[in-house]
């Protein structure tokens, strides 16, 4: 029986073992990890996002300039695929607010138990606390090479997926440490980076005394890149000690992490009172305080108080405050400028990993035929709001469906050979 290990027991690796195994294939999954699908668990800790709900060219569109490769994914096992096949395990899912799709449960953990056992009854074998190390030899061919608690072991398969996870959260298990191994077999591997990230900006020190940890909501953030495309998202945010870190941030954080690599800081836009206009914001802020306090003031006539008060007044002067014009347009679009990424470990995903150049449409190596790549660690990202889970659960359906049929392929042609 051909046999193909698959290493990284996350989302994209265990679709891969499912697919080979249904196909008759003998599979082993490898991981570095005590137990499988870490990530996968974390994930599910704040509500899993497992897919989302819209139309599905919008939802195609969220992977920007990857959306050729990945859309074809998704053709074939796309939100709804992925929700009939998640009932198969179970498990009920529901269509929450904004179109996004969650288990009734919330968790991860029941689904991950669920498939686990029915991997293991399908034949598939966890090799868990292997921790893979390249292969044997310089060629790529070489057999698989594992450190494990009994030292290191060597691995022959007919064909591996690598399935290996981005370079965030390494104490959850994907540390990234492959790219070295790919990059050094000639392997093209863009930097991984951090993408759906919080970000540093310069508090002064009596805001982040005051306003470390406390929600931003409901704002709209906007970014103008620099094509003079606008960015933007409604929703919250949370001040952290070093600046700004959830949703609207993460919404916009490729252009602006782009755009701080490129020339060194970007500065995004928050419209602090996203109900009232420009106009209205201005005329009820004319109105006489009398002996209000500007606190009050922004409070009675904007329903402005807490921390949006605080961030109005960061790098503002009190003439340019007691200005109802001026006052209005900042609170319409208080800038903020950001100066660096949060480091990757603490992105949600990352953005970089293996280029499609070095893919062919089965996710197989070009220059290492039988070895296939699947999920985060492929170059290609995507906001927050299930779209990462999707495209890692239908590239390994890819991969894992690739490495089958190689493995056939093989077989067929070594019946035509003559002995
Ligand atoms: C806090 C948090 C919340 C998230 N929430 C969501 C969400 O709600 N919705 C959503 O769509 N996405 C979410 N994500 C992202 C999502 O979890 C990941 O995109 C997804 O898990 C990636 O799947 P993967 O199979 O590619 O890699 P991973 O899940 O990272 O799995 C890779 C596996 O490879 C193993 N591995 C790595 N290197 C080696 C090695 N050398 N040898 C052996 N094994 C190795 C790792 O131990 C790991 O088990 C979240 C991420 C985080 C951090």
């Amino acid at each position: 029986m051909q046999s193909v290990a698959i290493i990284g027991a996350g989302p994209a690796g265990l679709m891969a073992a499912e697919v080979a195994a249904s196909n008759g294939v003998k599979v082993d999954v490898y991981d570095a990890m005590p137990s499988a699908g870490r990530k996968f668990l974390m994930a599910g800790k704040g509500g899993l996002n497992l897919t989302h709900a819209e139309p599905a060219p919008r939802f195609a569109a969220r992977y920007g300039t990857r959306r050729a490769e990945v859309e074809p994914w998704l053709g074939a096992f796309g939100a709804d695929a992925l929700r009939a096949w998640a009932h198969t395990l179970g498990i009920e899912t529901f269509v929450g607010t904004s179109q996004r799709v969650f288990p009734r449960e919330m968790k991860a953990a029941p689904l991950l138990r669920a498939w686990i056992r029915r991997l293991r009854e399908s034949g598939v074998f966890f090799h868990m606390r292997h921790r893979w190390q390249g292969w044997q030899g310089s060629g790529g061919n070489g057999a698989l090479r594992f450190a494990t608690p009994l030292g290191e072991q060597c691995v022959q398969a007919d064909a591996v997926v690598l399935a290996l996870g981005g370079g965030s959260w390494a104490r959850l298990g994907s540390d990234g440490a492959w790219t070295t191994q790919l990059a050094g077999r000639g392997i093209q591997v863009a930097p991984l980076r951090p993408a759906n990230c919080g970000f540093d900006c310069a508090w002064s020190e009596h805001f982040r005394a005051r306003y470390a940890g406390q929600p931003l909501k409901s704002v709209v953030a906007s970014y103008t890149d620099n094509a003079g495309q606008l960015h933007h998202q409604q929703g919250e945010c949370i001040v952290t000690e070093t600046g700004v870190e959830g949703g609207v941030i993460y919404a916009l954080s490729a252009p602006l992490r782009d755009a701080i690599e490129a020339q060194g800081s970007a500065t995004l836009h928050f419209d602090l009172a996203p109900g009232r206009d420009l106009q209205r914001l201005t005329r009820d802020l004319s109105e006489s305080r009398g002996k209000r306090t500007l606190s009050n003031h922004l409070q009675n006539k904007a329903g402005i108080t807490g921390v949006k008060a605080g961030l109005l007044r960061e790098g503002y002067n009190q003439a340019e405050l007691d200005d109802p014009r001026q006052l209005a347009a900042r609170i319409k679009a208080c800038p903020l400028t950001l100066t660096a990424t949060r480091p990757l470990d603490e992105a949600i995903s990352s953005a970089g990993g293996v280029m499609f150049d070095a893919l062919n449409a089965q996710l197989m190596l070009r220059d290492a035929p039988g070895v296939f790549c699947a999920g985060e660690m492929l170059d290609w990202e995507a906001p927050t709001g299930g779209y990462l889970l999707t495209a890692c659960f239908a590239g390994g359906r890819v991969a894992g469906l690739g490495a089958t049929n190689w493995l056939h392929a093989a077989a067929a042609l070594k019946l035509r050979t003559p002995l």
